[in-house]
């Protein structure tokens, strides 16, 4: 027997799933974030990581054979010789790292992932213009700093984390032009997501009751965890989140890369984890209708005729992918009397969306399509699913798994090997 746990560091809270080793879930996890989270973040992390523990039960808890952990992906910090934060870690969204572009645009490679101001390198660079920075000994991603908590190690990151540092995830190495300006930081040592690096301290073995062999794995960030949640494996298979925005994942041999339509790839064993994001989605339909009104409007579309509509749903002008353009309008008309008419040329726009981005990514060398895995708040509904099938030619299906925590603890479990 044995388990595996994975614990997943969202934006709301904090899950962690224990599943057998026949990938079957044992237990799940909730942690919602205290009040408190807000004024020092990584106490706030660390405390809640060990409630986390503490609330699994027992049973299992004596019995997991490896942990794995995913963090919210360019979420960084800097740490003294002990692993003591020397400031407060910068969150995936924080923008202070556009002051840092310019210096950027001079030493990396044109249309580079780390050209934004959100990328893990352009935070560093930004803290290395901050008074702590001069405590600092190592640059860690969320999950990293994580990861040292339970096996004691600085120092170590995944090739997932570590893609908006820079690292060079085809050659497996740091790229020169990074090395080159010889940071005066040490920058982790990158790791296959899942590789085994340690056993748990043992002080946190004997606390909690884990076996003394339980190994602490390198982790991942939180949309390639969900991904391994969904199931998809082979080329071809894909993902599309229809959450507030509309992001699609598709599984390809070949690695795709376009940073004017935010295309980059993430590698996944012998794989590459193509994607894009659009800003269509469901914050539009969030916008006109209530979550009630969504279901019962959707019901009602007979999905065997066109719409007869053309948009290109949008709150505000400007997209990135499929169609790179900061000023694209919005088309939402004409809007018809009827709101089911309406919401069904919403569907129907957005499903055509997710199609054009797909042909991109196919269109880029990325391999033919031939499954799409559905997560996120429009993934239950059915109405969108049949249209959606229409406009992309292959099956659309429900992810099976969806929790972030889920993909953690199966990376735990086999690691990319399975890839
Ligand atoms: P995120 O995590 O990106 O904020 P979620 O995955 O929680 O988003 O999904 C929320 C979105 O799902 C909302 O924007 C909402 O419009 C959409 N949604 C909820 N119910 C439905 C439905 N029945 N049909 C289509 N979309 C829905």
């Amino acid at each position: 027997m044995g388990f595996y746990l994975g614990i997943d560091f969202g934006t709301s809270g904090l899950r962690g799933v224990v599943i057998n080793h026949e990938a079957c879930t044992q237990a799940e996890i909730k942690y919602a974030w205290a009040d408190e989270a807000v004024s020092d973040l990584a106490t706030a992390w660390e405390t809640a990581l060990f409630r986390l523990l503490a609330q699994i039960p027992e049973n299992l808890r004596r019995e997991v054979k490896a942990i794995a952990i995913n963090g919210t992906s360019s979420t960084v910090l800097l740490t003294d010789a002990a692993g003591k934060p020397v400031d407060t870690p910068l969150l995936y969204n924080d923008a202070r790292g556009s002051v840092v572009l310019e210096q950027l645009r001079n030493i990396a490679p044109p249309h580079h992932n780390v050209l934004s101001a959100t990328s893990s390198l352009a935070k560093l660079l930004w803290m290395m213009q901050q008074p702590s920075f001069s405590q600092a000994k190592y640059f860690l991603h969320q999950a990293d700093w994580l990861g040292f908590l339970l096996h004691g190690y600085l120092g170590i990151s995944d090739y997932h984390n570590a893609l908006k540092l820079g690292y060079d995830v085809e050659q497996l190495k740091y790229p020169a032009w990074l090395e080159k300006l010889q940071l005066p930081i040490q920058l982790p040592k990158v790791l296959t997501p899942g590789t085994p690096i340690a056993k748990l301290r043992p002080e946190i073995a004997t606390q909690f009751n884990f076996p003394g062999d339980c190994l602490v794995c390198a982790g991942t960030t939180d949309s390639i965890a969900a991904f391994l949640a969904s199931g998809a494996k082979s080329p071809g298979e894909a993902v599309t989140s229809l959450g507030s925005t509309l992001v699609v994942k598709l599984l390809s041999r070949t690695r795709v890369e376009d940073s004017r339509y935010g295309i980059y790839s993430h590698r996944l064993g012998n794989l590459w984890l193509t994607g894009g994001a659009s800003n269509t989605g469901g914050a539009v339909l969030k916008h006109f209708f209530s979550a009630a009104e969504l279901e019962r409007f959707s019901s009602q579309i007979d999905v065997t005729t066109a719409s007869g509509l053309d948009y290109y749903p949008l709150l505000q002008a400007g997209d990135r992918f499929p169609i790179n353009d900061p000023d694209l309008l919005p088309r939402l008309s004409p809007r018809p009397d009827d709101p089911v008419a309406f919401l069904h040329g919403l569907l129907e726009g957005m499903a055509k969306i997710e199609g054009r981005g797909y042909g991109l990514l196919q269109e880029m060398g990325a391999d033919r399509l031939i499954r799409v895995y559905t997560a996120g708040g429009g993934a239950g509904n059915s109405a969108w699913c049949a249209i959606r099938e229409g406009v992309l030619g292959v099956s659309v299906v429900s992810s099976v798994h969806t929790e972030a925590a889920f993909g953690s603890a199966l990376l735990a479990l086999r690691g990319l090997g399975f890839f």
